[in-house]
């Protein structure tokens, strides 16, 4: 399967080496629709965790999102009690 990387060209870890990319998907080497966003948000410190719930408000207009959309929309509603 194709990944997020892959397929959003606006993606800022594409030529990073992983352990020096700032995304945990990009870290693992795993699709966003793949891991899971609830646990390691929750063990962030409450900056990082705003970081991130912040820059997943931009899920919804990535081209991941239409391909994925069950599973991300799963995890941003689970997300946005954090
Ligand atoms: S989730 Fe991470 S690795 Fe995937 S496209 Fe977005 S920034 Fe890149």
């Amino acid at each position: 399967m194709t990944a997020c990387w892959e397929l959003n060209e606006k993606c800022v870890c594409k030529w990073m080496h992983p352990s020096e990319a700032p995304c945990p998907s990009f870290q693992i080497r795993k699709g966003c629709w793949e891991i899971d966003w609830v646990e390691i948000i929750s063990s962030l410190s409450p900056e990082k965790k705003e970081y991130w719930k912040k820059f997943m408000e931009k899920c919804p207009n990535c081209p991941v999102y239409a391909l994925h959309k069950k599973e991300k929309d799963d995890t941003l509603e689970k997300i946005a009690l954090l």
